[in-house]
């Protein structure tokens, strides 16, 4: 086998989203597979960044957002879920395919690019997993994402808050339910250094935003000056 053959067996060239051939070097999702992505566009909830159908006229809070208190500033997602940025972040949680960090942090940077400034943070930092299951994942995807992202955005990268209690998955829990499973699940870390600094943290994917909320908190809570978040998809 010929050494580029090797490496497409050990990095594949194709798309992961649908199996398709990528022109670019070290990327994993073809350019139509980009382009069909739902970007997620206003309006939204002000605080949130959650699409809502129709037309609004002026900025609005969604409900969840009208009861939060502390937690993130500004919440924005880049893709709706679904397609082929589902299957890469799936892929890359599930099956390890951290070859597929790139594609994922070009979206994450045209979504701050977007929907923020990056002059607007200090500091780059993550969602924490439980050191149980970062141990049986091998890494944190949301962790990966955000050193990639930094690295592109010329900022400090470091952990913020770290995970205290393994929480449940999230998916067969309601609403309420969901807020009440992280609401203390995280600590800070390091906390004087984060004192009055902005930091923009990364996660892979928002569903309600529960657990961005209650991560945001402790970095809050820990004397950040403001925290905005930003995830690859919207659930
Ligand atoms: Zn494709
Ligand atoms: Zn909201």
């Amino acid at each position: 086998m010929a050494p580029h053959a090797w490496l497409d067996w050990l990095f594949p060239r194709f798309c992961a989203g649908c199996g398709g051939d990528v022109a670019e070097p070290d990327r994993h999702l073809c350019w139509d597979c980009r382009a069909s992505a739902t970007y997620i566009q206003p309006p939204y909830c002000t605080r949130c960044g959650d699409p809502v159908a129709g037309r609004v006229d002026r900025p609005f809070l969604c409900p969840l957002c009208a009861e939060r208190e502390g937690g993130f500033d500004i919440a924005r997602s880049v893709v709706r879920h679904e397609g082929a940025v589902a299957q890469a972040i799936r892929d890359l949680k599930y099956n390890g395919h951290l070859w597929l960090v790139p594609d994922l942090a070009d979206l994450l940077e045209a979504g701050v690019r977007t929907h923020f400034s990056p002059d607007a943070f200090d500091l780059i930092s993550w969602v924490p997993l439980h050191p149980a299951r970062r141990r049986e994942r091998g890494f944190n995807q949301a962790a990966e994402l955000a050193l990639a992202l930094a690295a592109r955005l010329h900022l400090p990268a470091a952990p913020t808050a770290a995970r205290v209690r393994h929480t449940a998955t999230q998916t067969r829990l309601t609403l309420v339910e969901r807020a009440a499973n992280v609401r203390n699940a995280f600590r800070p870390v390091r906390a004087g250094r984060w004192r009055g600094a902005r930091v923009l943290l990364v996660d892979d994917v928002m569903t309600t935003g529960a657990t961005a909320h209650a991560c945001a908190r402790t970095l809050r809570e820990s004397g950040a000056a403001a925290v905005g978040v930003i995830t690859v998809s919207r659930g």
